[in-house]
């Protein structure tokens, strides 16, 4: 039992390491959220962009924006991806507590600007290799920007250097980690059999009854939430003394208490305002003069039209031979003739 539970924390430990994020149950459960939203065109459309084999569940490529970046998921190519790291998140200069777009987001290089750059080329863009790539980012940096802490301080990166220990584990976490997956795995783990759907379920509830004031479409209120969470709440540990990267924190049952309902909340509202933002995209995108997708391909129609001459002038050769053979068969016999004359 023992080493069981040994076990899991390294698990645990593992799973705070790598993932960079919600994690995959945050980020899968926030997408699922707005696929259940969906209405009029926006599932055929996102089922046009989906690989066939997943049928039009875009919750399993919520995570796709993270496994490209590193080797234990993308062992061949994640060198190719990396000039997409910084579009994970922003950094606002310490204690600073607001944003701004010019100083904390130069040249668009950062969540904000990458969810306004993917929604701009899922509008105008035509091409389906193109779109297909824009939305996977997009339904994943949505996730992102809801999880406070890519929203962090510059210095210490988003709380990946403040470090310390978590439900008197022997292991060390670090903050950014706690809030992408750490306590919500703990939360999974004691409420809902570590069961995603089950969790999916709960979260879906508080997601329908969220007050309907909110503000889905304003990418810098959405900002201005994360902070205000870092600077009044995630910073101060269970004595309210502000932690940093100089000090090893503990934290455990107090932290965890008043920290889920936040990250749960983050989780309804980020399903909620993707999903907005997916039926508002299905309604703007370009309308292509026929779907591509349904339409036959100049090769497949080249070789229909090879078939049905092949076919027609089989028939044709097949008639000739026919009447061919009904005329000899009607000619009289010379040879039994003269055979009977004699
Ligand atoms: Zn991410």
């Amino acid at each position: 039992m023992v080493i069981k539970s040994w076990l899991f924390s390294i698990v645990l430990f593992e799973t705070f390491i790598y993932v960079y994020g919600w994690g995959p149950v945050g980020h899968s459960t926030i997408v699922r959220l707005a696929q259940s939203q969906l209405s009029d065109t926006a599932p055929e459309w996102i089922l046009s962009l989906t690989p066939w084999h997943w049928h039009g569940n875009l919750s399993a490529l919520a995570s796709w924006a993270d496994d490209i970046l590193y080797p234990n998921t993308n062992p061949t190519g994640y060198d190719n991806w990396q000039w997409s790291r910084p579009l994970h998140y922003i950094n606002i200069p310490d204690w600073s507590c607001n944003y701004n777009h010019e100083r904390d987001c130069v040249g668009d290089i950062c969540v904000s600007g990458a969810i306004k750059n993917y929604t701009k080329r899922l509008e105008t863009e035509l091409d389906d290799i193109q779109q297909t790539e824009a939305l996977y980012f997009l339904i994943h940096f949505v996730g992102d920007i809801h999880q406070p802490l890519h929203t962090g301080f510059a210095s210490d990166r988003g709380g990946n250097d403040v470090k310390g220990h978590y439900m008197n584990g022997t292991y060390s976490t670090n903050l950014h980690s706690l809030w992408d997956s750490g306590l919500l795995t703990t939360r999974l783990h004691r409420n809902f059999h570590s069961n995603a759907s089950l969790y999916y379920d709960h979260i879906y509830e508080l997601m329908i009854n969220l007050p309907s004031e909110d503000n889905d479409n304003n990418i810098e209120q959405w900002i201005d939430d994360n902070i205000k969470i870092v600077c009044e709440h995630i910073y101060f540990d269970e004595n309210n003394v502000t932690m940093n990267a100089t000090a090893n924190f503990t934290l455990g049952e107090v932290y965890y208490n008043r920290s889920i309902s936040i990250i749960e909340q983050r989780l309804a509202r980020g399903g909620r305002r993707l999903g907005v933002l997916l039926n508002q995209l299905a309604k703007t995108r370009p309308q292509k003069s026929s779907d591509q997708k349904n339409k036959l391909s100049s090769s497949t129609i080249a070789l229909i039209v090879v078939l049905v001459v092949e076919g027609v002038l089989a028939i044709v050769v097949g008639i000739i031979f026919f009447i061919r053979y009904k005329k000899r068969s009607s000619e009289p016999n010379s040879f039994s003739l003269s055979s009977t004359k004699e």
